[in-house]
């Protein structure tokens, strides 16, 4: 089985939310998502995608998805995609770093090796644990009485996993404003509910301290990537009273490695296009396994394609251990395939088709805007 040819899609990807607020000031009201299919000589076919969040969020963007495509996709071609590790060496040698490029076509390959083998990602990945996971809101910042009504509308709609995001500045109300947030996020908490604060690498330590000495006592959340360097989150962990988890600051193995190892963090937000797609995400999972860390499973955001990534290797990950998944599909507006994967009791679970499970919706994509073929 060989890849014959390699096309890339771009499709805008608008928040369903309006204007998604983030500490720093930082702003997002759409997203510019790249989409690859993969097709093998046999007919077989695979898609992937990768969605940056903005340019501002970690070092990746979309156009640098699509440039780093360009380069990594001519060597690709005649080879086999079900040889994952493989296929993410060739990526490495036709391109250093640069994770958000290589994710689109990673996952396309395990979509295509599902497809050839008759089974589901999840089943390739290590094997679904058949437990219903959590679905997770992303609750962006703004007004803490407002943010508890959105907090309310995914609650209702069977979230039980909820992601706020704080780190006001002095001048926008600063260590109070983030207190009151929290409080209200948390005001209406129910038993089994898991909340997440997050602040996107946004708040030095002092800023943190000063906040968390506003909050009433007994709440029950984690606290999500508070500063933007280890040398400042290790030494908020020795004064912080709450379990910690890194995201923005975990993007190689070696980055969990060493927060694990370093004792800097309870758990990880496992994003797939940060990890450089499923093959890399399966490594952090493991990683994180074998040293007792927490995972959510998470995307940056994207679309159905992005979502069934999430699914499929949320779904390997034991339960003790996994938190909630990220339905980033329900964050944007443009469906790009049917996927079937959030139950009536707002579980999520991955289908039982092959590969990822996904139609994708061509006319939705339109003509791909660059191909490559043997
Ligand atoms: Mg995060």
């Amino acid at each position: 089985m060989k890849i014959t040819q390699i096309e890339l899609f771009q499709a805008e990807l608008p928040y369903s939310g309006g204007t998604y607020l983030l500490s720093g000031g930082r702003t997002y009201t759409s997203f510019d998502a790249s989409i690859v299919r993969v097709t093998c000589d046999d007919g077989t076919q695979g898609w992937g995608e990768s969605t940056p969040f903005g340019s501002t969020w970690i070092a990746s963007h979309a156009r640098g998805v699509r440039a780093g495509i360009e380069e990594i996709a001519p060597h690709l071609l005649g080879r086999d995609p079900r040889q994952c590790d493989r296929i993410n060496d060739a990526m490495d040698e036709a391109l250093t770093g640069h994770n958000h490029a290589k994710t689109a076509i990673d996952v396309a390959c395990w979509d295509a090796f599902g497809k050839s083998v008759g089974l589901p990602v999840a089943e390739l990945l290590g094997g679904s644990t058949g437990v219903g996971m959590a679905q997770m809101s992303s609750i962006h910042a703004g007004d803490p009485e407002e943010m508890r009504a959105r907090i309310a509308d995914h609650r209702a709609r069977g979230y039980r996993s909820h992601s706020i995001k704080i780190g006001a500045s002095e001048e926008e109300g600063g260590p109070s404003l983030d207190a009151e947030r929290i409080a209200a996020s948390l005001a209406d908490f129910r038993p089994g509910e898991f909340f997440l604060v997050d602040v996107n690498n946004g708040l030095l330590p002092e800023s943190v301290l000063r906040m968390l000495q506003l909050l009433p006592s007994g709440l029950d959340f984690t606290l999500e990537a508070p500063c933007a360097t280890w040398r400042e989150t290790m030494s908020l962990r020795k004064r912080c009273p709450y379990p910690i988890i890194i995201d923005e600051l975990g993007v190689e193995d070696a980055d969990i490695a060493f927060a694990a190892a370093g004792d800097v963090a309870d758990g990880i937000g496992l994003k797939i296009s940060k990890a450089g797609g499923l093959t890399r995400g399966r490594r952090h999972r493991d990683i994180a396994r074998a040293n007792g860390l927490t995972v959510s499973v998470q995307d940056t955001v994207g679309s159905e394609i992005a979502f069934a990534g999430i699914v499929h290797l949320g779904a390997t990950v034991p339960p003790r251990m996994l938190r909630s998944v990220l339905n980033c599909a329900d964050m944007v507006t443009l469906k790009t395939a049917e996927f079937d994967a959030v139950g009536k009791d707002g579980l999520v679970r991955p289908p039982a088709a092959p590969g990822l499970g996904i139609t994708v919706d061509e006319k939705v994509l339109g003509a791909p805007i660059s191909t490559w073929a043997l």
